[in-house]
């Protein structure tokens, strides 16, 4: 790049030089910065001029998913039903307060492979992923709700069996998800996983008590798995289980609007404390 001088455009030259045909093939093959292919698949305009942080909201499950059915024998309701009912609630209060924009994996009954939803948080330069789930157990006593991130090995063996399930989603449709990671053995990946990592658990630290104070919650409130779903290279994950579909109250409450917007506020008192200690707000 030469600059332009005296009022005349700036000017981009390039030079050509003969060389072997051995040489230009091994210039070829040398990699190029790979880490940038995952920048590269970014969609720059789509962050707000206003300085808003974007949040993808994530109603787990959908079409010929309905994730788990155990809320149908307690008041015929399915997980994919509460989650974007949820979902859209949620979105209005974080948009309500003038600070962030909020995206939906999905607005409607629809079914999306796990990785296309971490896909749609960064090709949209997300600030944060949140994942939106409601959980079922055998015993309808238990009641209240989780928050999870990301980790290889779960935090406890109800987790495993929970992440079993969620990731159970891409297999209904016949998805495997394994050679879907090689741009992973990328360390530079690696580092940003990590950085992605520990912001992760950094904003489900701040939901786990402004969440208590809104809903029910689990006594281990905070816990870790291998979520599928959270496995976005670069963008800040946490998934949440607003409770359990197979407990009366927990699922009686999930249905009402009262209950959303009161996840809806933690979640907001939540963002704001997260952007506040970690980035500056624009
Ligand atoms: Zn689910």
């Amino acid at each position: 790049m030469i600059k332009g001088k005296g009022g005349k455009p700036n000017r981009l030259v390039f030079d050509f030089e003969k060389i072997s045909q051995a040489a230009f093939a091994r210039n070829i093959s040398k990699p190029a910065v790979r880490a940038q292919v995952v920048n590269s698949t970014r969609i720059p305009a789509t962050r707000p001029a206003s300085g808003k942080k974007i949040i993808v909201l994530d109603p787990g499950h959908g079409g010929h998913d309905p994730g788990n059915l155990g809320g149908v024998k307690v008041n015929g309701i399915s997980e994919k039903n509460v989650t974007i009912s949820a979902a859209r609630n949620i979105k209005r209060i974080l948009e309500a307060s003038g600070r962030y924009k909020v995206i939906l994996t999905r607005d409607r009954d629809i079914f999306l492979k796990l990785r296309e939803r971490s896909l749609i948080a960064h090709r949209n330069n997300a600030d944060l992923f949140i994942s939106i789930h409601a959980d079922a157990f055998r015993s309808s006593s238990v009641r209240g709700a989780t928050i999870y991130t990301l980790t290889e090995k779960a935090s406890d063996k109800e987790a495993a069996m929970l992440a079993a399930r969620e990731n159970k989603a891409d297999i209904i449709a016949g998805v495997d998800l394994i050679g879907e990671t090689d741009i992973v053995q990328n360390i530079l990946i690696e580092l940003v996983k990590q950085e992605t990592m520990n912001l992760s658990n950094r904003f489900a630290s701040e939901l786990a008590p402004e969440l208590r104070k809104a809903i029910v919650v689990r006594k281990r409130s905070l816990r870790s798995a291998a979520f599928a779903v959270l496995k976005g290279i670069d963008v800040p994950s946490v998934l949440i289980e607003m409770g359990y579909l197979t407990n009366q109250k927990d699922a009686k409450l999930l249905m009402q609007k009262e209950t959303h917007e009161k996840i809806g506020r933690a979640i907001l008192r939540a963002t704001d404390k997260y952007f506040q200690k970690n980035f500056a707000f624009n």
